[in-house]
């Protein structure tokens, strides 16, 4: 395995982050908090903030599309930023959007490095044990045994991964190992603890491993360059194991807000792409391994990030936007988000990466 994936950071700030603005918390550490109430544009994420790039803080533009290398022109669907004009381009062979332009590693280190606050809370989701029983209920039937190993790839301090252990071993489980990618540090359990921590900067830190569950929640779209990690972190599932990708899917709806003349934030650079149905329905055989190793278990709408609570109309217009797919699960596309669950066959052990 190669893959790491780098944080980032850019100098000038389009709006100016709060001082509780929430941050990139898969990436580092951030402070949740006023997000809501101190802003009228619509944005990607909760937990993000965009910030305008220039130019020599951004790479060349790549013909190539970052998720599945095809070389075919791709159409811009969706301005997010201008001078520089940043466009994200819709690839026709794996379906996914990418911005036109991405950040160099200098600029988003700088970008995260202004919203990082050691020790604060690092999960993009208001409640991790919330987030647990859902992950529970769609990956439960494959996590047999007295021991399960988790990858948890970009989990910040790794609060949703440790909750999913929680509740495995609420329910039988003796042993949980749970190998965090990150670049935040994490604290490690004392040993004898049923669940077992271990820290890795990269998934290289990793190379070579079987889980039974790989986790990337809220992650891959802040990765400049994922189909390598994709790749990696599939590899990394063991057979009857399974992958858990939850990524933001806002372009169909920022869309209609930018023909509407509404104001939107698609939290560029945090933001680099957008994956929804399409793209993961479409992803497997665009990595030109061993797709049929792999089966979708479930394709469908992201559970809902945050709560009523804590951002009571972000959270109404979550639910509101996302009903309508189930009735019409081939078309509607305004769901703000997706999340995946993708088992590798139990028979077929050969690798995709
Ligand atoms: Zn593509």
């Amino acid at each position: 395995m190669r893959s790491g994936w780098c944080p980032h950071d850019p100098s000038r700030s389009r709006q100016q982050p709060t001082a509780g603005a929430d941050a990139p918390p898969h990436l580092l550490t951030a402070r949740r908090g006023d997000m809501d109430g101190n802003r009228v544009a619509l944005k990607a994420t909760a937990y993000h903030a965009g910030a305008h790039v220039g130019e020599d803080e951004l790479l060349p533009a790549d013909p190539r599309c970052p998720l599945c290398l095809a070389t075919e022109a791709r159409s811009p669907v969706l301005q997010v930023q201008a001078n520089p004009d940043v466009h994200m381009l819709s690839c026709s062979r794996c379906g996914g959007f990418s911005a036109s332009r991405l950040p160099t590693g200098q600029t988003l280190r700088r970008y995260y490095s202004r919203y990082y606050v050691p020790g604060g809370p690092t999960v993009t989701f208001d409640g991790p044990v919330r987030f647990a029983r859902h992950l529970i209920g769609e990956a439960g039937p494959f996590l047999h045994g007295e021991d399960v190993s988790i990858l948890d790839f970009g989990g910040g301090g790794g609060d949703l991964s440790r909750a999913v252990a929680a509740l495995l071993l609420a329910r039988g489980t003796v042993r949980v190992g749970i190998d965090l990618v990150d670049y935040q540090s994490a604290p490690c359990q004392p040993e004898g603890e049923p669940i077992a921590v271990r820290r890795h900067e990269t998934l290289a830190g990793v190379a070579g491993q079987r889980f039974d569950l790989v986790m990337a929640s809220a992650v891959l779209e802040h990765v400049p360059y994922p189909r390598p990690v994709l790749v990696d972190l599939l590899a990394a599932v063991r057979p009857g194991g399974v992958f858990y990708a939850r990524t933001p899917s806002v372009v169909p709806l920022f869309r209609i807000l930018r023909f509407l003349h509404l104001r939107y934030d698609f939290t560029y650079p945090a933001h680099l792409h957008d994956l929804g149905q399409t793209f993961w329905e479409r992803i497997l055989p665009c990595l030109e391994r061993d797709a049929a190793s792999f089966a979708i278990v479930r394709s469908r709408p992201s559970i809902v990030e945050t709560m009523f609570r804590r951002h009571p109309a972000r959270t109404a217009a979550a639910y509101v936007l996302k009903s309508p797919w189930y009735l019409f699960p081939r078309h509607y596309r305004l769901v703000g988000g997706w999340e995946i669950l993708i088992q590798r066959k139990p028979r077929a052990a050969r690798h995709v990466g």
